[in-house]
């Protein structure tokens, strides 16, 4: 059976988020892209909201929400602002491998904690030698007794300076490892924040570990797994940053449907003219195809199916959709489109990293094709 309809509750959760982004997130926008600040006040009204963290287990206190369901709140939130929606949202990449990979006393431990307050973690893996290639960590964690001492360095970690704990993929001997690393141990150097592109208020920072003393109980699932749970939260998560992707494609969609609606040109409206007409059509089909990909990617994996194939397809096209969108955006609405005056160079800064982080375009790419390789026909 085929059924794409909403439930009354999924429904309800879509205006919530949707009422959330009118009320806290667009109106700051700007704000928070022209100052970089962190987005603190937004996400404890985010929190407050009961938006944040949903996918804490419920017997740890927390929503236990579905990945659908987050979809559906993440898409409204990224209408508003992707900075603001990357920045208060990384928990769910940090929180994942707990979920799928920890045991029940890493749960209480490092998910509890944050269903009470407005807190985050971070998902610290890629290295300066180490991105696409993640199984060539460099990170190395050496047992001690009964503890693990890590170094090595962590960069471009989302949420890396707010932080109150760290997911760490390191190796222990050549085995890549995961680790929960509270941000408050000694030897832990948290780096400035980079200036990026886009998505401004988003604390991307490098984070270093000195001879970081982690007990053993604090690793995730057995030594060597590491790789595979970091696999596993991609699949968990990729399908979050197709919808966010979808939702800032979205928002360019509104922002030139109102202004072709607008403005006049050679005595017509702009829209009247095919050329521009014709663009418009062709964003709202590829927002529905994005949004499709990403929803079936989600319902997959929530339904404990295999979905690596297609949250990889629904991450690029999505990428490229949100990508494509902005540009066309700023097309349509001509000088405008290039002036800081109106939000479409945002959009197409913002829109950037959603075909670089979580794995960048070409390694979806080669998701697919390996799934492809095994088949002998589609
Ligand atoms: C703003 C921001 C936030 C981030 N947040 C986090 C975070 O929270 N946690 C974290 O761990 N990481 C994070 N990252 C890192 C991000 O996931 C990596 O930058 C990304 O995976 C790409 O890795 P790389 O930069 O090392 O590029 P590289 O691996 O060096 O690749 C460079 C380019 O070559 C392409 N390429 C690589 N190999 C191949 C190949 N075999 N065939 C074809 N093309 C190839 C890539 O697709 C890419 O386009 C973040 C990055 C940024 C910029």
């Amino acid at each position: 059976m085929i059924d794409f309809s909403l439930s009354t509750e999924q429904q309800a959760l879509v205006e919530k988020a949707r009422d959330f982004t009118k009320t806290f997130v667009s109106p700051v926008a700007a704000k928070h892209d022209r100052s970089g600040e962190f987005p603190h006040e937004v996400a404890k009204e985010f929190f407050k909201a009961g938006l944040m963290n949903p996918h804490i287990p419920k017997e740890f206190g927390g929503h236990g929400r579905t990945v659908l369901d987050h979809l559906l709140v993440m898409e409204e939130i990224s209408v508003g602002c992707t900075g603001i929606g990357t920045a208060i949202d990384a928990n769910s990449l940090s929180q994942t491998p707990v979920i799928v990979a920890g045991n029940d006393a890493q749960k209480k431990e490092f998910l509890g904690p944050m269903t009470e307050e407005c807190m985050f973690s971070a998902y610290a893996v890629t290295e300066p030698e180490a991105g696409s290639d993640v199984a060539r960590v460099k990170t190395t964690a050496t047992k001690h007794g009964d503890d693990y001492v890590i170094n090595g360095v962590k960069w471009w970690i989302t949420g890396g300076s707010v932080a109150s704990w760290y997911f760490v993929l390191a190796k222990v001997d050549t085995k890549p490892t995961g680790f929960l690393v509270p941000a408050d141990t000694s030897g832990i150097i948290r780096g400035a924040k980079e200036h990026n592109l886009g998505q401004h208020c988003s604390n991307t920072v490098r984070v270093t570990f000195e001879d970081v003393k982690v007990p053993s109980k604090y690793r995730v699932g057995e030594e060597g797994d590491g790789f595979r749970i970091a696999m596993d939260t991609f699949a968990h998560t990729r399908p979050g940053i197709a919808i966010g992707a979808t939702g800032l494609a979205r928002a360019a969609l509104n922002l030139s449907l109102e202004y072709a609606k607008r403005r006049r040109t050679f005595d017509k409206k702009l829209i009247s003219n095919q050329g521009i007409s014709f663009k418009l059509a062709e964003m709202i089909t590829k927002i529905d195809a994005a949004r499709l990909l990403a929803h079936k990617s989600a319902w997959l994996v929530d339904n404990g199916k295999d979905n690596n194939r297609e949250a990889a397809e629904a991450k690029w096209y999505a990428s490229d959709v949100a990508m494509e969108a902005a540009v066309q955006a700023a097309q349509i609405l001509g000088g405008y489109g290039f002036t800081n005056e109106m939000p479409v160079e945002k959009l197409i800064r913002d829109a950037k990293i959603y075909q670089i982080y979580e794995g960048a375009t070409e390694i979806q790419k080669m998701v697919i094709v390996a799934k492809l390789m095994r088949l002998r026909e589609v």
